[in-house]
């Protein structure tokens, strides 16, 4: 998509000083000013190459007839009609400014910064007073381009995952001598809610069962082959982390995982109570034993991290998941509850499955392994028990009961 920005600078009137010469602008939003992070890169990375921020302009400065305090004074009509001012001053001096998907208003004093839009979502534009950052600077531009702020699981308070751009002021950013600080980036689910993950580099597996090993590449990084996340089921995206480029903030290299509510992600706890998860680390069930693993009612989803190596650039990590039959009103084949699927799909093929047929169970019970026989075996004796114990509780109701035989 291209997403030029107009970026428009202004003076009030409180002073005529300009924080930064006008290339100090150039440099920091637009791919032609010589320095390698720059805004439009920082999009186009961070939206696999979906964004294209190329042709973002700097104009001005241009002087305002207004002061902080007229700024101040409009409240929450500030920043729409400080954009409004800035669009005219723009327009007064021959720019054209349909070409721009939106545009960032930079005022040389202030104290003000956030973003405007309007309910549908359609943006009117960022506002930046004062000595900028890229960090701040970026975080509203996000804004524009329709990302909420993150959160992490278990609050809806805003700003609380520290690696993504989408909690600024709360951020693992990165120290630069001229933008003072870049970065971080942003995480794969907020990518996602926009199209900007690339979905053929994310693992998938459909299945109701299974356990597999996957080897992730930074999330950032699209032009090394392999996956760049793995959904989880649940809803959730895993994606590794590394503490290089826009990310050389964070503190480890780490797997990140997310889920997605109501336009915005919530970053996940490990099972050790920290969310970035490293070698060792786990997230979800605990370890599956292997009887529970049999069991058609037990479900579990457990993620464990087995290896990162930066050098590498790999995370590797383990999926297990296996789906819980769900119990509801539909009437359950009590035979489905014993067999695993293959052998009861077996069984429903050959015979009448409402029918226990002491021959037909024998012979679906053939194509089980050890193992699996020994859990129908166990799992029967659990259902007579539960029986057993449903009828004797039947034995101490009054005659209203059903009698029993
Ligand atoms: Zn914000």
């Amino acid at each position: 998509m291209q997403a030029p920005f107009a970026i428009i600078l202004c003076k009030l009137t409180d002073s005529d000083t300009e924080p930064f010469p006008k290339q100090h602008y150039v440099k920091l939003f637009t791919l032609e000013g010589g320095d390698e992070w720059n805004l439009a890169r920082y999009f186009a990375d961070w939206s696999h190459g979906t964004l294209d921020l190329s042709g973002t302009q700097v104009f001005g400065w241009y002087s305002l007839d207004k002061s902080v305090a007229d700024y101040n004074a409009l409240e929450k009509k500030a920043r729409p009609t400080l954009v409004k001012w800035a669009r005219e001053a723009a327009q007064a001096d021959g720019v054209d400014l349909s070409p721009y998907y939106s545009v960032v208003v930079c005022t040389n004093v202030g104290m003000d910064f956030g973003s405007a839009s309007y309910a549908d979502g359609t943006p009117i534009g960022a506002v930046y007073q004062g000595p900028i950052n890229s960090t701040d600077v970026g975080h509203e531009m996000a804004h524009q381009l329709g990302l909420e702020h993150s959160r992490k699981d278990g609050s809806d308070e805003d700003y609380q995952d520290p690696w993504d751009l989408m909690s600024v002021k709360n951020v693992h950013a990165t120290p630069h001598p001229e933008f003072v600080h870049i970065g971080p980036g942003i995480n794969a689910h907020n990518m996602r809610s926009r199209g900007w993950l690339d979905e053929s580099r994310v693992w998938k597996n459909g299945g109701s069962a299974f356990d597999e090993t996957v080897t992730l590449r930074p999330l950032v990084e699209h032009g090394l082959p392999g996956y760049l996340a793995a959904e989880i089921p649940g809803g959730f995206l895993a994606e590794f982390r590394t503490p290089q480029g826009w990310d050389n903030g964070i503190p480890l290299a780490s797997v990140l995982i997310h889920r997605f509510a109501n336009k915005a992600s919530y970053l996940m706890e490990g099972n050790n109570g920290k969310p970035d998860l490293v070698k060792g680390s786990s997230f979800g069930s605990p370890e599956p034993d292997p009887q529970a693993w049999l069991d058609p009612f037990h479900g579990h989803l457990r993620v464990d991290v087995l290896s990162i190596s930066i050098a590498a650039q790999e995370a590797v990590i383990r999926i297990r998941y296996h789906a819980a039959i769900r119990m509801d009103y539909r009437a359950v084949d009590l035979m489905s509850m014993l067999l695993p699927t293959s052998a009861y799909l077996r069984l429903l093929e050959l015979h009448h499955p409402h029918v226990p047929r002491v021959e037909d169970i024998r012979e679906a019970l053939r194509v089980l392994t050890p193992q699996e026989q020994a859990a129908a075996l166990s799992r029967a004796r659990a259902l007579v028990a539960y029986g057993t114990a449903v009828e004797e509780a039947f034995r101490g109701l009054a005659e209203t009961a059903p009698r029993l035989g």
